[in-house]
């Protein structure tokens, strides 16, 4: 007998008939002799109407308070699967995080876990029966609601897994695995059978939305086999595991996107020491996350300063800019929030030269103008302007042949 987590994201579970589509998967697993944990989101687009809710209400709705209200989404799932499961004579049962004792930090909107407890649902377990939880959230130490960020139940998912030492961690979601580059914006796009947690990382954290990037963090730390497949229609779906021996290395493994970035720019900065520190600072004390960063070489003792945040901090940190540009003497701050950042990623990058140039080539070709690059060992990025994201992704994708034919 096996302990399998199964994860069911908001267009699994987006109406009630698709609620009773999980369930009867879930009793057919049953059926097997396996023992399930099951994961549920929000029904779909209820995140996003709980947030507009509370934007109705205030600009700057205490984080606190957020929590309480978005984690409300999952307890519905949660209730009515469970009343489905016991509908088809499944003994089953619902847990909210804070039930199950997913312990965070106090770190309200984007809580990480620290530990779970899981006596409760082993013993749920034992008796029979499938335990449903709420992902996306979680208690801190004073029992405050927390929630772990966007997309957050695929977390939640893979540490069940963890601390129930589950055999297998299955993500359904609306799409049958992780593919080349977002099928929704490339038709041709391939289904990857298998990849390594590092490369499934890279495309996380560079917008391919299909996982969360804690949740891949999470499953290559414990090393837990996670599986993405579709709840629609069966398949194999995408394995992501350990790099093996005789897999080998792809010199791209496909072409991540992320549209929720936006770019600030320090003009006529006086270029000399600390400069860098003085700008970033009152932006990091704002707990605003920067991700690319770019400096040019001075002329005349002064340079330019650019740097991309996420879409919604770009208010905040263009008016913390401000402030800086006066206290620096620098000549003027410009902003722009309709950028688009494209990676193209890949393990094989590592032993192969070229790959910068083929991008910078297909996109001249495609007279698509880049504002800032950026590269690691693994993953080359670009930012252009948004109107160029769609041509963008695909001419990258076909100028690494990663299409099917
Ligand atoms: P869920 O609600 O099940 O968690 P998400 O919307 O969070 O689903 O994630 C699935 C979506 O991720 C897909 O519909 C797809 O548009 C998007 N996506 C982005 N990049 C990729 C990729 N490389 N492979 C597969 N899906 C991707
Ligand atoms: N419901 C949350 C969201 O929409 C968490 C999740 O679906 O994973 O982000
Ligand atoms: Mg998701």
């Amino acid at each position: 007998m096996a302990l399998i987590v199964h994860k069911y994201g908001g267009t699994s579970v987006g109406t009630t008939e698709r609620i009773q589509l999980v369930a009867d998967r879930i009793v057919e697993t049953k059926k097997q002799g396996h023992q399930i944990v099951v994961v549920v989101s929000a029904m779909s687009g209820e995140t996003n109407r709980l947030l507009s809710l509370a934007k109705k209400i205030t600009e700057s709705p205490s984080p606190r308070e957020l929590d309480v209200l978005l984690s409300t989404g999952e307890q519905v799932t949660i209730a009515l699967l469970t009343m489905a499961l016991e509908k088809k004579g499944c003994d089953a049962v619902s847990y909210t995080g804070g039930q199950v004792q997913i312990k965070t930090d106090s770190v309200h909107n984007k809580a990480r876990i620290n530990n779970i407890e899981v006596t409760r649902v082993q013993k749920e377990l034992q008796e029979g029966k499938v335990v449903v939880v709420a992902g996306f959230q979680g208690v801190d130490e004073n029992g405050n609601i927390t929630t772990l960020g966007r997309g957050g139940s695929d977390t939640t998912a893979v540490a069940m897994a963890t601390a129930l030492n589950a055999n297998e961690c299955r993500i359904y979601t609306d799409v049958d695995g992780v593919y080349t580059a977002d099928p929704s914006v490339v038709e041709n796009a391939q289904r990857l059978s298998c990849l390594t947690y590092e490369e499934m990382l890279e495309m996380a954290s560079l917008g391919s939305k299909v996982l969360q990037t804690r949740a891949v963090e999470f499953a290559r730390k414990y090393n837990i086999n996670l599986r993405v497949l579709s709840s629609f229609k069966e398949g194999s779906g995408t394995l992501i595991t350990n790099e093996e021996e005789n897999m080998e290395a792809a010199l791209i493994s496909g072409i991540a996107h992320n549209s929720d970035e936006a770019k600030l720019t320090v003009i006529g900065v006086p270029d000399k020491p600390g400069i860098a520190s003085l700008i970033l600072s009152p932006i990091a004390e704002a707990n605003i996350e920067v991700d690319m960063i770019v400096q040019n070489v001075g002329l005349n003792n002064s340079t330019d300063f650019t740097f991309t945040v996420h879409r919604n901090d770009y208010e905040k940190a263009m008016s913390i800019l401000k402030e800086t540009a006066k206290i620096i003497d620098a000549a003027d701050v410009m902003g722009d929030n309709k950028i688009v950042k494209i990676s193209v990623v890949g393990v094989g990058m590592r032993s192969h030269a070229g790959v910068a140039r083929t991008i910078f080539k297909a996109l001249a070709d495609e007279k698509i103008n880049i504002q800032m690059i950026s590269t690691s060992e693994i993953k080359v990025s670009v930012v252009v302007d948004e109107k160029h994201l769609e041509s963008g992704v695909r001419i990258l994708h076909m100028a690494f042949g990663l299409g099917k034919e």
